[in-house]
């Protein structure tokens, strides 16, 4: 595995890149944000972006799908919940 094939899967170089500065500064802060937010969900073809609070460490849960119906997944601690 190469350089390039490492920097085009991490989310934060992509986020670099767009950001085009070499301002330490706002370089940390973009490598803080990716850092401290889940990744993109998987966007529903039904209903768009869902989220809620998560039950356990009351960060977000997105809504997904499985082959039994919607869940509240947890985009921080990993908790996985049936919707009500
Ligand atoms: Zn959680």
């Amino acid at each position: 595995m190469n350089d390039f094939v490492d920097e085009a899967r991490s989310r934060v170089a992509h986020l670099l890149r767009m950001a085009n500065t070499t301002d330490d500064r706002v370089r940390a802060q973009i490598i803080e944000y990716a850092d401290t937010t889940p990744e993109p969900p998987v966007i529903s073809p039904r209903m768009g972006i869902v989220t809620t609070g998560c039950s356990r460490c009351l960060r977000t849960a997105w809504q997904q799908y499985d082959s039994e119906g919607p869940l509240w997944v947890c985009g921080t601690c990993g908790h996985v919940e049936p919707v009500p």
